[in-house]
């Protein structure tokens, strides 16, 4: 594609890269065949071509953002499945994140938004707040009916019991049971530790009963995703400083061996923290040291010596593979291969590469459409003929979960573990087993 732009707006670095992605672009229009959201609305400015023209309009010019530019932007999942289908390797990613926050500095959104987009900024990433506002959302729920439509979203995604946090959270190293082969520190997260405290348990009870020593390093936290696709740069750095300044002291203290993920949203995150602070010399050696060291739990699952007990029940599974997971870190066969061995059926799913329209919080901003695709999703994974649902991404699990007519949902490692000596996850023990 051929671009105009000022060399003045050339000397910053984003911009000198952004402007090298839309030269990358040869306006194939392959990338639609793959975008949900051109699937759905059928609207060329949905596609990731017509989003790359709006974009390429509105950095080239320098100018700030207008409605119609940002309506599309905003339909943009970042689900990365144009990246995978693009066959000029269109860095697409980072072009939507330049955008994002080009919007965010230059555009005046509606009252309603600015708040909406606020409160998730400032509640998601804080567990405490988090919790707290999920026990306000659970007080007003008899009032969601009459509700406006993306606040109706927001209080119907509250659970309806309380969930206690996990004592695993907390600061603290767990030993390695048995000889130690190595050390990783888990990135215990925001959201996860707040709606599915079992997740970081399994992976705990899975890692160290491999011989992995464990940490959950003080200081870390978010990993800066949800305000990052924010367009929110501010908070979404600090929450990237926080984590790799305080995984540099682990290095330094104690030594990693790797850093582990167990939330593919986060784990596209923390991966990209080497690129993100690459122009900056104080962190963009500790950023790439960091990144260098991250790992989905699969992809640290596959570097151990697993021993599966063999008793478990030969459960079909469905595994959803997680648009962060599969195009994001471009993780696609493992997950499936470690069901397999640890004695699974697992099932391939119709329109795999299709989000399902959880995407951080677009499934609260764009109800309309996320709720299109989760239940297309759903469909796909009845057709299956499942006992159970498996993905790698909180994410994932509450949009699937949250839809009428799926088997239950449990994390790839909660059937890792079940499988490797640990308990049955909690949704298969209500669904299947009969506890
Ligand atoms: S497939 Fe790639 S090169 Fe073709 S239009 Fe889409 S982004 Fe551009
Ligand atoms: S990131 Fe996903 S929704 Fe956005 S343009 Fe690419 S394929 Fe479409």
């Amino acid at each position: 594609m051929q671009t105009n732009f000022a060399p003045e707006l050339l000397a910053d670095p984003e911009t000198a890269r952004s402007e090298k992605i839309l030269r990358s672009c040869v306006h194939c229009g392959f990338c639609a065949a793959t975008c949900p959201t051109y699937l759905l609305t059928g609207d060329e400015l949905d596609s990731p071509r017509g989003r790359i023209y709006l974009m390429k309009d509105m950095l080239e010019k320098n100018r700030p953002a207008d409605a119609r530019t940002v309506r599309h932007i905003d339909r943009c999942l970042s689900c990365l499945a144009c990246m995978t289908t693009c066959p000029s390797g269109v860095n697409y990613k980072h072009l939507v994140d330049h955008a994002r926050a080009h919007i965010e500095e230059t555009y005046a959104r509606p009252a309603s938004d600015r708040i909406l987009r606020f409160l998730l900024a400032a509640l998601l990433p804080n567990p405490r707040l988090f919790r707290l506002a999920l026990g306000a959302a659970r007080v007003a729920r008899p009032l969601t009916r009459f509700a406006p439509g993306r606040l109706r979203a927001l209080l119907s995604s509250a659970p309806s019991r309380p969930i206690d946090p996990s004592d695993v959270d907390r600061p603290q190293t767990f030993p390695a049971i048995g000889p130690r082969v190595a050390r990783a520190a888990l990135l215990s997260g925001c959201v996860q530790t707040v709606l599915e405290p079992r997740i970081n348990e399994a992976t705990i009870r899975f890692l160290t009963r491999h011989g992995v020593e464990t940490t959950v390093a003080k200081g870390t936290g978010c990993c800066g995703a949800l305000t990052h696709h924010l367009g929110k740069r501010g908070p979404a750095r600090r929450a990237a400083v926080a984590n790799i300044e305080a995984w540099t002291r682990e290095i330094a203290a104690g030594g990693l061996d790797f850093v582990v993920v167990n939330a593919s949203g986060c784990g596209t995150m923390l991966k990209d923290y080497g690129d993100m602070f690459a122009a900056e010399p104080n962190l963009a050696a500790p950023a790439a040291v960091v990144s260098s060291l991250v790992r989905d739990v699969t992809e640290a699952a596959a570097n151990l010596k697993l021993s599966f007990t063999g008793a478990i029940p030969k459960l079909r599974v469905a595994y959803h593979s997680a648009c962060s997971m599969q195009h994001g870190q471009k993780i696609t066969n493992l997950p499936v291969e470690l069901l397999t061995r640890a004695g699974f059926e697992a099932l391939s799913v119709p329109e795999g590469h299709i989000c399902c329209g959880s995407a951080g919080t677009y499934n609260l901003l764009q109800p309309h459409l996320a709720m299109q695709l989760r239940d297309r999703k759903i469909a796909a994974l009845r057709a299956t003929g499942c006992d159970v649902v498996a993905t790698g991404n909180i994410g994932c699990m509450r949009q699937i979960m949250s839809g009428a007519g799926a088997a239950p949902v449990v994390h790839t490692v909660e059937l890792l573990d079940w499988s490797t000596g640990g308990p049955p996850p909690p949704a298969i023990e209500r669904a299947l087993l009969g506890a």
